[in-house]
């Protein structure tokens, strides 16, 4: 239900949507101390939008200068997105709170492209933790182990290089296939969002996809390159990814609750 949330922080995708208008006024947040949502200012913005993460919450993305005083008025509007996407958070973080404490992994899933690497660790204890690749699936990784974190971390680096590797040449096969052109393409690891398309045509794509089922990767994909003919949610925007990908309903409810299906070590690299 999030999902547009996750993808695009950088859009107002709450525009349309007819609940949200429907609903009679009601005071959200009766405590004045805690307001229960974050304000962001942000330069880009040009309206206001709501974000709802598991990690963060409820984030109130404003243009700078907007009048503050009209944020509870705005809330109360999209009062019945706020409260699904709640829900929806909530579940999110019990789901996380149920996974076990980070450690390194001793073997490396990505189900995107149906590989999995073996993971050996050589403690070095001076020196830089590094991810390397040694033939077939193996990657030794290797520095001070005890520094689990800087381990986690150059983990993800190797990640990000392997979605660089394999993510690029996928995007621009799916180019070809649904005549979107974009201009370049970078990989991140953000926290909140999938994927982005800026009005540059420069798609951003997040390192964990890789850990994410194949048709799952193909929609953000597709979902991105379509924003190059559509910057928005609209209409005409769906029908485009229909056309390329017929069932996007069901696969964007998938990567809505895909978080959980990341491994435990991913979000701390
Ligand atoms: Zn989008």
């Amino acid at each position: 239900m999030a999902v547009d949330e996750l993808l695009h922080s950088n859009e107002d995708s709450l525009t349309g949507n007819p609940e949200a208008r429907q609903s009679a006024p009601l005071t959200l947040f009766p405590e004045e101390r805690d307001p229960g949502y974050t304000v962001r200012e942000s330069q880009r913005a040009r309206t206001v939008r709501l974000n709802m993460t598991p990690r963060e919450g409820l984030v109130v993305v404003v243009p700078a200068g907007y009048n503050l005083k009209r944020i509870p008025g705005f809330l109360e509007e999209k009062r019945a997105w706020i409260e699904k996407a709640r829900i929806w958070a909530d579940g999110q973080r019990q789901i996380m709170a149920l996974r076990p404490v980070a450690r390194i992994p001793d073997s490396i899933e990505l189900k995107a492209v149906g590989e999995t690497w073996e993971v050996s660790s050589r403690n070095t204890a001076s020196g830089r933790a590094m991810a390397r690749e040694h033939g077939g699936r193996l990657l030794v990784l290797s520095g001070p182990l005890d520094d689990t974190g800087a381990c986690l971390a150059a983990l993800s680096r190797w990640v990000g290089r392997q979605a660089r590797r394999q993510l690029v040449p996928w995007l621009d096969d799916l180019s070809r296939e649904t005549g979107l052109e974009y201009s370049g393409a970078s990989i991140g690891n953000q926290r909140s969002r999938w994927g982005s398309c800026s009005p540059q045509g420069k798609i951003s794509l997040n390192l964990k996809l890789l850990f994410l089922p194949d048709r799952v990767v193909r929609y953000v994909l597709v979902h991105e390159l379509c924003h190059l003919a559509h910057m928005n949610h609209s209409q005409r925007f769906w029908a485009r990814v229909r056309r390329h990908e017929p069932a996007w309903r069901e696969l964007r409810k998938e990567l809505g609750d895909s978080w959980q299906h990341m491994p435990a070590w991913v979000e701390n690299g």
